[in-house]
């Protein structure tokens, strides 16, 4: 099972990730946003880590819960609210279990979609990162009969990484990019985009 310890550790992987991606995050955004993705991000998970240097809290819950409150403070922008819902419904989800299991994980992540659907009213082929979370979350789903965590996360990375790309032809129907129109239309969504690496990440560390 996964512990609290581990759920840190998964974290510090996402954050070393996000600050590797940085640059591609903020080109990403600056051809169908503003340009601040990146830079939103990495500030929000660097701020993660000092409050887990810190003190790493009993549960997973809990360390998922600090995310949320960390990244809801920190990022700014569309995406913080909407990654801090995520995490905090996955929080909820896990309630205080002390060790997550793979149908815990998958679990949480089915929960983390709710909440950034039910924050942000994205549905998918609207070229956010609803369009990476959701094919996420079923083939999370999937992979949980016979599969351990990091096969659940393995399996989650890679449809998030078919959905964030089935963005590039799609136009924009939330968000900053929505502005553009037929403009956004050959461009990766970055939101997208960084759940793909966020999820690539966590399996990354499960393994
Ligand atoms: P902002 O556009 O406010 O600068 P960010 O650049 O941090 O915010 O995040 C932009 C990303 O947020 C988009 O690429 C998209 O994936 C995501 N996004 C924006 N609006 C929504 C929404 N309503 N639902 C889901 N995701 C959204
Ligand atoms: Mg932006
Ligand atoms: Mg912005």
């Amino acid at each position: 099972g996964c512990t609290a310890e581990r759920v840190a550790e998964a974290l510090r992987a996402v954050a070393r990730v996000v600050a590797e991606h940085r640059d591609e995050l903020v080109r990403l955004d600056r051809e169908i946003g503003d340009g601040d993705h990146g830079e939103n991000l990495n500030r929000g998970f660097a701020a993660v880590v000092s409050k887990l240097d810190a003190e790493v809290p009993a549960t997973p819950g809990a360390v998922l819960k600090l995310a949320a409150t960390t990244l809801i403070s920190t990022v700014g922008g569309a995406a913080g609210p909407l990654y801090g819902t995520g995490f905090l419904r996955a929080a909820a989800a896990v309630g205080d279990a002390g060790e997550l299991d793979a149908a815990a994980v998958a679990g949480a992540l089915r929960a983390a979609l709710e909440g950034v659907v039910a924050r942000g009213k994205a549905v998918v082929g609207d070229k956010t990162m609803v369009d990476a979370l959701t094919p996420a979350v079923g083939a999370a789903s999937a992979a949980v009969a016979g599969g351990d965590v990091a096969g659940v996360l393995d399996a989650a990375a890679e449809a998030a990484e078919r959905g964030a790309e089935s963005t590039v032809p799609l136009v924009a129907r939330k968000g900053r990019a929505s502005y553009l129109g037929e403009r956004a239309v050959g461009h990766l969504d970055p939101g997208a985009r960084s759940t793909s690496l966020l999820l690539r990440a966590l399996a990354g560390s499960a393994r």
